[in-house]
């Protein structure tokens, strides 16, 4: 099979990568996802989220023992199913802040500031509250308000303003402030990426976009320094799909380094090692692993909460019929942004309340009514790497966050602070504080400093959110051009989490949808030139 574009991975970016090209006239797009279609219903009820984790539609990942955690190993969740990990998200829609972005594009990653993803935002955009210069209506990516949050979420945001975190209309214009999530739904039920972009658009034959599930690309084939298209493991069968003009790698900041390394384009003492001829010696793939941690506590209330919603019938047939009730939760409904020092040029911790009495990615629920409040580090200072654990494709990557690793201790330091500041929304407040029965986990205040790092350190767990992989720069090492192109490979592009350069202060699905979106603006415009 041949055609013109070879889209792996049908996730947030893939998707919106994979509409946009075959929306151009006389161009045929084949998008490869390793994960079967979007069909268990799971998906779409918000508030079961999290019953989508380490099931089959799960990559089930898990990490290497943490120095810094006590030696744990944390696990990651990411999507294997159409749509990626934008169909087993929290739906949470936080675009990240413009100082993120104007730094991008001052460390190289020209042309993707502010100004540029504020455009892609726009246009990607079909926010309920209307249109406004910085938000855009009648996009794919729906955007709506929470329909029915719990009276919890409501307590959180007045604790926030008792320690004067103030409630903001909009946080994309506010950034120091609280706010009720934005999320990405459509009527109460979850709009993933493959929602927003392939919902009508044709796969059958004579359509100029084929999308193939269960289909796991085993690796780029690169000959004479072009890449000309995949080997494919479909039903237990090898196959080769030929790319007439280019291969997009969107397989996620996870996926995509091994399946470039298998590749040949990775560290070549390490390829070699594994057998693997090398392409391209590029050092950087697999380095600059970002993510964001999170470290929180649990308290026990005597009402206001999700508890018994997933259980009560009722619940599911509010949901099935009018699309409202406890069941469009997407769990996560309130943040906040916060600084923990002076003189930080934007929030470096964000709070983000559950309301619900749960721990350890939802693995732990406490039979009882209560909230789950957590910090995030936003701005991590620690690398991680991701590494090929052998050439065989289904051998799992070597994942190692390497958390709290940075030598100043400063990652920790503000998780730490950030702690500090859930307990005070829990017992200094009278809006939370006043509601609270018990303290759950810590079973009481932590006391003093050791006793919130050794929280943090027990405790700290992945948000979901790597990102930097496969870097975006204009240096010699990094691993694509502002272009997405893969230096050192003709034809041959990555667009999705991994090639951001640093992580933003937000969640990372709508950015990755940004990349998608620019990644199809940017071969479109070298096609339209050469051609034109
Ligand atoms: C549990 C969870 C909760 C999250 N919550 C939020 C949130 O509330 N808000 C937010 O903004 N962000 C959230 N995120 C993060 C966000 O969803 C991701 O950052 C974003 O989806 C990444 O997009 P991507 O295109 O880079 O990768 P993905 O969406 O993960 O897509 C990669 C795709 O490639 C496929 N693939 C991988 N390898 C191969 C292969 N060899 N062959 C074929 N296909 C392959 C995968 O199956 C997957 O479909 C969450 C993530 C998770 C996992």
């Amino acid at each position: 099979m041949a055609v013109d574009y070879i889209v792996v991975g049908a996730g947030s970016a893939g998707c919106a990568v994979a509409a946009g090209l075959a929306a151009e006239p006389d161009t045929s797009v084949l998008l490869l996802e390793a994960g079967p279609r979007d069909r268990d219903p799971r998906v779409r009820v918000p508030a079961a989220a999290s019953a989508l984790w380490f099931g089959k539609l799960d990559w089930n990942y898990r990490t290497e023992p943490q120095s810094q955690l006590e030696g744990r190993r944390d696990t990651w969740p990411r999507g294997r199913v159409l749509g990626g990990s934008s169909s087993i998200n929290a739906m949470m829609h936080v675009r990240g802040m413009d100082v993120d972005y104007d730094q991008w594009a001052a460390g190289g990653a020209t042309g993707w500031d502010a100004a540029t993803m504020t455009r892609l935002f726009r246009r990607i955009e079909d926010d309920e509250r209307g249109p406004a210069e910085h938000r855009g209506v009648g996009g794919p990516l729906r955007v709506e308000h929470l329909r029915d949050p719990r009276p919890l979420t409501r307590s959180f945001l007045a604790a926030c303003g008792e320690l004067g975190i103030p409630e903001v209309e909009d946080y994309h214009v506010e950034p120091d402030g609280c706010g009720m999530t934005m999320v990405n739904q459509r009527r109460g039920r979850r709009w993933s990426a493959a929602d927003a972009f392939l919902d009508g658009l044709g796969s059958g034959p004579g359509s100029s976009l084929q999308v193939r599930t269960g289909v796991e690309v085993q690796r780029v084939a690169i000959e004479d320094g072009r890449a000309i298209g995949v080997d494919v493991l479909v039903g237990g069968q090898r196959r080769f799909a030929r790319a007439e003009r280019e291969v997009v790698v969107a397989a996620g900041a996870v996926a995509t380094p091994p399946l470039l390394q298998r590749s040949g384009v990775g560290p070549a003492d390490e390829l070699r090692s594994l057998g693997i001829d090398v392409v391209v010696d590029a050092p950087q793939v697999g380095e600059n692993l970002q993510d964001h941690v999170v470290a929180g506590m649990v308290a026990g209330t005597a009402d206001g909460s999700l508890y018994g919603a997933d259980r009560d019938p009722r619940q599911l047939v509010e949901w099935v019929r009018h699309r409202r009730g406890p069941l469009t939760s997407n769990l996560a409904e309130a943040i906040a942004f916060v600084r923990s020092r002076e003189g930080e040029v934007a929030p470096d911790i964000e709070l983000l309340a559950i309301p619900a009495p749960m721990k350890d990615h939802a693995r732990v629920r406490y039979p009882r009514h209560g909230i789950a409040i957590g910090a995030i580090l936003l701005r991590p200072r620690s690398r991680g790497r991701i590494r090929l654990a052998s050439i065989a494709p289904s051998a799992p990557p070597i994942i190692d966050p390497r958390t709290f690793t940075d030598p100043e201790g400063d990652d920790l330091d503000r998780l730490a602070d950030g702690l500090h500041t859930v307990q005070r929304l829990l017992t200094e407040t009278s809006a939370l504080g006043g509601r609270l029965e018990e303290l759950i986990d810590p079973p009481a205040p932590l006391t003093d400093r050791a006793a919130h790092i050794a929280h943090v350190r027990r405790t700290a767990q992945t948000m979901y959110h790597p990102v930097g992989t496969a870097r975006m720069g204009s240096d010699a090492s990094a691993v694509v051009d502002p272009q997405l192109r893969v230096v050192g490979v003709q034809g041959l592009r990555v667009a999705d989490a991994s090639v951001m350069p640093t992580l933003i202060r937000g969640h990372t699905n709508a950015p990755s949808i940004a990349i998608g979106v620019r990644a199809a603006e940017l071969i479109s415009d070298r096609v339209a030139a050469a051609t034109g």
